[in-house]
């Protein structure tokens, strides 16, 4: 049986391994009034991204008014997956759908989402994306526990194209475009792919290992993707991307709505990778 699993609000010691852990605003309201919690009780729960299996030593507050708190000893230490090392960048669009892409896009494995205001994301939702952000954070979370993720993909301030291209560090940069027709996404990472393989691995021995390519030497080689609003990426925000040296991919022939473009790009990637 899964245990049910928590993402701890504090630890101790502070840094490193944890020990000990707890919860405290809303998932220890939850946990206390609605769940019942009792001391002895176990349950998976991550602290500073480590996962342990992990016992309820007390339950403050849970049936007075005031705030409650569920402190854990953690036990074992439990194999977990790391996040993809995909940063999506998403052009702000209908926000239930966008919530609704932001949850999937957690349940795949993204590590990291922005939010672009970009030139067709309409007026209104631009202006209240902002606001808007500490939401999409506590979708990501939720989606995390309900996925068993051990870390909670990081979701940035929403920000203009020029700004986020301006910053994007990842090594590998894919703009997902409805109007490309030649190169497909599988296309664009299998050919990055032979090229890190050619550059780090003498001819006679090609063989690649999936981490090798993902790892050279310490350092994450990152994949960034971009999909645009539900009226496209204009003109000069194409151009933009080209001169930032993004390779523009193709997912088929047909028009996807942008979050099903989402979905489809961080899966493929993910299999990839
Ligand atoms: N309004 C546009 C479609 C925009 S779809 C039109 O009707 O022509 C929103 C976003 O989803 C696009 O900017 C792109 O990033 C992504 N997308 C949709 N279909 C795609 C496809 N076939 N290939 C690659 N990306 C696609």
């Amino acid at each position: 049986m899964t245990r049910r699993r928590w993402i701890a609000d504090t630890w101790s010691p502070a840094s490193g391994h944890p020990t000990h852990a707890a919860l405290i605003g809303e998932q220890a309201q939850h946990l206390a009034r609605v769940l019942r919690a009792q001391p002895g009780q176990h349950f998976d729960v991550v602290a500073n991204g480590f996962l342990h299996r992990a016992e309820i030593t007390e339950v403050c507050g849970g049936d007075s008014g005031g705030d409650a708190e569920v402190h854990f000893a953690l036990l074992e230490e439990l194999e977990a997956d790391a996040a993809l090392p995909i940063h999506l960048l998403l052009a702000v669009f209908k926000f239930d759908h966008f919530e609704w892409a932001i949850e999937k896009a957690t349940e795949l494995g993204v590590a990291r989402i922005t939010p672009i205001l970009a030139r067709r994301t309409e007026k209104h939702l631009a202006h209240a994306a902002p606001k808007r952000a500490e939401r999409w954070r506590r979708i990501a979370l939720e989606s995390a526990k309900q996925s068993r993720r051990t870390d909670v993909p990081e979701i940035a301030d929403p920000a203009k194209l020029d700004a986020a291209l301006n910053v994007e560090s990842a090594s590998l940069r894919i703009l997902l475009s409805e109007v490309e027709q030649s190169v497909s996404l599988v296309d664009a990472l299998s050919h990055m792919r032979e090229q890190e393989r050619n550059a780090r691995v003498p001819h006679s021995s090609r063989a690649l290992m999936r981490d090798e390519w993902v790892e050279t030497g310490s350092q994450v080689r990152n994949l960034a993707l971009a999909i645009g609003p539900e009226g496209g990426w204009a003109a000069d925000e194409m151009t933009l991307f080209t001169q930032h040296h993004w390779t523009h991919v193709t997912l088929g022939p047909r028009i996807l709505r942008a979050e099903t473009a989402a979905i489809a790009a961080l899966s493929i990637a993910g299999s990839v990778l």
